[in-house]
């Protein structure tokens, strides 16, 4: 139950019985409705690639580094069949250091470039193998090849090659690659069984893991992948696996091929378990006594604010920090409401000392919400205070003046 630090409640009952009320609550840091925490004590992060040869996608001695980089930091490879047994069982308990790579599009990188990285790194007794996910329609199609494609792709021979060598897992990205989310029924099932089948016969395998393509699905998606026998599914939200997460919705971080081996790709490890939440008044600005503070980081350090309302309505949820030009530009602000949840990058490099609007949502009374902020941001993220604001409650539309 949150403390409520600041309530205004006014009632107004004049004659002709109108009725208005007006309700404004503030959580601060200090408040209990406030708490922060490292979320993830064990998490698996998956890695996102596409092609690795330069023009398409990566530099491939920027991949090596990178993978030179993972192997000599103690880290493995898990397998996505470990990773499900460990969310759905809790066992086995994957090791401290684990990593899931991933290849989207079947380029022919996996075969030419990836493949003798992870020969490479056997040869020296590591763990090192990926996953290939390919668009059944693409696989084997040269450059200029139809359907149209500028690019060249691996084929059936090279991807049992790899398979067979235990070092990288051909499974689905659909048929065609396409948004899943805006075809019809008929051609988002054929999608999604047909690509199933094609690999199936191309490979002499069973696939039962899947990508969406552009990170793309829905509710319907995720039946579909469930009736035609999927296990697990990569998505394009960023953040580790943990055992809360969905197997037809997993987090996958995608590494960008301006990344390298800057900060933006090792931050991906260096704060698992989450960095602490800490206070300060560094800043001027804060609302209250101070402030909580959190290094950009993977996710892990997530603040939350709790709060109830007293009848449904519409609220407008504001945010105070103190800004700095230390600050994230993409504080990640996630809102919980009656219609799901937002999550809004806020920038807080700026518009300090005041409150900023995150948006107007409806709030059933009797169930309590949250509005939470995680470190996956490019600078510190501040965790001050946020402000609840009714706009309308249904009072309102019942008044007879
Ligand atoms: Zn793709």
């Amino acid at each position: 139950m949150c403390h409520r630090s600041l309530i205004a409640m006014t009632v107004v009952l004049g004659a002709g019985a109108a009725y208005g009320a007006e309700f404004d609550l503030i959580i601060d840091n200090l408040d209990s409705g406030f708490n922060s925490r490292i979320e993830c004590t064990r998490g698996v992060p998956i890695l996102m690639y596409h092609g690795l040869d330069g023009p398409h996608g990566h530099d491939p001695e920027d991949f090596r580094t990178q993978m030179r980089w993972l192997a000599d930091n103690g880290y493995q490879c898990l397998s996505l069949d470990d990773l499900k047994d460990w969310i759905k069982t809790g066992e086995p308990e994957p090791p401290s250091k684990s990593v899931i790579l991933t290849f989207d599009d079947v380029y022919i990188t996996v075969y030419s470039v990836a493949y003798p990285m992870f020969q490479t790194l056997r040869d020296e007794g590591r763990t090192f193998f990926g996953y290939n996910y390919a668009h059944s329609l693409y696989v084997g199609v040269p450059p200029g090849g139809p359907p149209p494609t500028s690019f060249d792709h691996a084929d059936y021979p090279e991807c049992a090659e790899m398979e067979a060598d235990g070092l990288m897992f051909t499974e689905s990205h659909t048929v065609t690659h396409s948004n899943l989310t805006a075809l019809s029924f008929e051609q988002e099932w054929n999608e999604i069984s047909q690509s199933k089948s094609d690999i199936e016969q191309g490979m002499g395998k069973t696939v039962r893991h899947f990508s969406y393509p552009f990170g793309e699905y829905n509710a319907e998606t995720v039946e579909l992948l469930e009736l035609a026998g999927y296990e697990t599914a990569v998505s394009t939200i960023e953040g580790l696996n943990t055992r809360d997460t969905p197997l037809l919705e997993l987090r996958r971080y995608n590494v960008t091929p301006s990344m390298a081996l800057g900060s933006s790709f090792t931050r991906i490890f260096d704060a698992v378990p989450g960095t602490e939440w800490g206070v300060s008044v560094g800043a001027p600005g804060w609302f209250g006594e101070n402030y909580a503070l959190a290094v950009a980081g993977n996710g892990c350090s997530t603040a939350e604010w709790t709060f109830t309302v007293p009848t449904d309505g519409t609220y407008e949820v504001s945010a105070w920090w103190a800004a700095h030009p230390n600050r994230a530009s993409n504080a990640p602000f996630k809102v919980s409401h009656s219609g799901g949840t937002t999550t809004l990058p806020m920038n807080q490099r700026s518009n300090g000392s005041q409150w900023n609007a995150l948006g107007t949502w409806s709030f059933p009374a009797e169930t309590t919400w949250s509005v939470s902020l995680s470190n996956l941001a490019d600078g510190f993220v501040i965790a001050d205070a946020i402000r609840i604001r009714q706009v309308s409650s249904p009072t309102d539309i019942w008044v007879i003046r």
